[in-house]
């Protein structure tokens, strides 16, 4: 690569691409033996890459041991490092061997199945471990290939709801005329995660027409049924048009579980789209402890889970089944010239650039594939658990400390905490403020921060693939340390 010469330009060598392979490979291994090193949370200010990097690209080919060398001295210091086993922010995003197996496959191969014919295995692949998955969260079979419905592995949970929110529109405008478009209503809770609100913008829907319905410490902060199909008639009563319900199994703020049977009966009874994303707790529902937080899922259209978050699988990989694969294809499909061919005209195979947003796609299907013919049903559960088990640890140390109080009951791996010990709410707000700004600036743990019914608490999010009991163990003593601190601050 050294030279510029015509015989001489071989970017996909073999032998070169065996070795520097093998070299990334080591030099990530040695990012995993060594992770505990680094600061968990970036302590870098913004601009900080400006000063570190040339401002244009090299002319000439630069050597692989040059680039390794910047990552280590000029990137890594601005890595917030995901896979550390002291990140406990956002919900984790798990790597594992089988899932950097399946991505290096996948990338591997680089084969694009937009269509049957561009690659048939990718796509009956895909169809079969989507299949798989339904089987693994007990899915009824109207999700499943056998029973007319249907899986697709997309990027994001976000591209999931976009899809699933213009299957849903167009279905209901074909009947109503499209001007009735402003008439559309979107529900969710007011713990519904931000893509929903996203999602409703891009596909033209009012911004205004979605009811973010509120919940309540009580409920633990689940939709009321009741409340939704109040909401619905008064919608009707006004005028407009209930379209589709998001219902969430796992929220991002605080772990809550909606109640899906419940709510899939008034989206049936008012013939609502009716989405389940369970992004974040749809991996623990393979564990027959947890399966039934998705009881009454047989009466939704869709389902989401994100196999990229707590399922070993190496970003990205977002599990969607449909109940009807025909709605997404009638607002999804495309049918260039170009791309005309027999077994798509025969209607006897799946394109699976109609059941998505882009043409292109990766071969997602042979990571997650790998994921779990590596691992099988059993340790995949082992995993689930082991987290859980990881989380009620922590549960039990909180419940432990007086000048501590769990937020919303745990229900997987998520916990909830606020340090209680101020004069009053706002002053309590503070204080967790400044614990988990403590926290965090000290580099040996990272974990974020939500509010809910007005309160503000810390979340310790436990799940990355690398934590282990030991590393609870220093967050609470490094937590209490730091509340002390934060306590006695505070009487100064
Ligand atoms: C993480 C998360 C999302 C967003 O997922 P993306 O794949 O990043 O779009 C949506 N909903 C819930 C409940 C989540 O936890």
């Amino acid at each position: 690569m050294g030279s510029l010469s015509n015989d001489s330009f071989a970017p996909l060598e073999p032998k070169e691409f065996s070795q520097e392979s093998k070299k990334v490979i080591d030099f990530i291994a040695d990012y995993y033996s060594n992770i505990e090193k680094y600061p968990v949370l970036s302590q870098v200010k913004p601009g900080y890459l400006k000063t570190e990097l040339p401002d244009s690209a090299p002319y000439s080919p630069e050597p692989l041991e040059d680039i390794l060398n910047d990552i280590d001295a000029k990137l890594m210091p601005g890595f917030t490092h995901w896979q550390s086993p002291n990140f406990f922010a956002y919900f984790q995003i798990n790597a594992s061997t089988a899932g950097f197996l399946g991505e290096m496959l996948c990338s591997g191969f680089n084969i694009i199945n937009f269509c049957w014919l561009a690659s048939p295995a990718a796509t009956e692949l895909e169809i079969l471990v989507m299949d798989w998955m339904a089987k693994m969260l007990q899915l009824p079979p109207s999700f499943m290939s056998s029973g007319n419905g249907g899986g697709v592995l997309q990027s994001s949970t976000c591209e999931a709801i976009v899809c699933t929110l213009a299957a849903a529109r167009d279905k209901v405008l074909a009947e109503v005329g499209y001007e009735a478009i402003t008439k559309l209503v979107v529900y969710s809770s007011d713990q519904t995660h931000s893509s929903l609100q996203k999602g409703v913008k891009i596909v033209g829907i009012p911004p205004s027409n979605v009811r973010c319905l509120p919940t309540a410490f009580s409920e633990g902060f689940s939709l009321s049924p009741q409340t939704l199909e109040e909401a619905i008639r008064k919608d009707i009563m006004s005028g407009f048009i209930p379209l589709y319900l998001c219902g969430t199994v796992g929220t991002t703020a605080c772990g809550a579980v909606d109640p899906i049977e419940k709510l899939g009966k008034v989206a049936r009874k008012y013939n609502l789209w009716f989405h389940i994303d369970a992004a974040y707790a749809g991996s623990a529902c393979i564990c027959p402890e947890f399966r039934h937080y998705l009881d009454g899922v047989e009466l939704a259209d869709s389902l989401s889970m994100n196999p990229h978050k707590w399922f070993l699988t190496n970003m990205d990989c977002c599990c969607l089944w449909v109940k009807n694969p025909d709605s997404l294809i009638d607002s999804l499909s495309t049918n260039p010239e170009y791309l005309r061919n027999a077994p798509s005209e025969s209607g006897n195979v799946v394109d699976y650039k109609d059941w998505q947003i882009p043409l292109s796609r990766r071969f997602r299907a042979m990571k997650l594939w790998v994921v779990i013919r590596r691992h099988g049903l059993a340790t995949l559960r082992f995993h689930i658990r082991s987290d859980v088990k990881l989380a009620t640890y922590f549960e039990s140390k909180v419940a432990k400390d007086s000048r501590f109080e769990m937020v919303v009951p745990r229900k997987f791996a998520l916990v909830c905490f606020r340090l209680k010990a101020g004069k009053d709410s706002k002053d309590d707000e503070n204080l967790n403020k400044k614990l988990l700004q403590e926290v965090n600036e000290s580099g040996n743990a990272f974990m974020t921060h939500a509010v809910v019914g007005g309160v503000y608490f810390i979340r310790c999010a436990v799940g990355s693939t690398l934590t282990e009991e030991r590393h609870v163990e220093g967050l609470w003593k490094l937590i209490q340390e730091k509340a002390t601190k934060v306590l006695l601050d505070a009487i100064v």
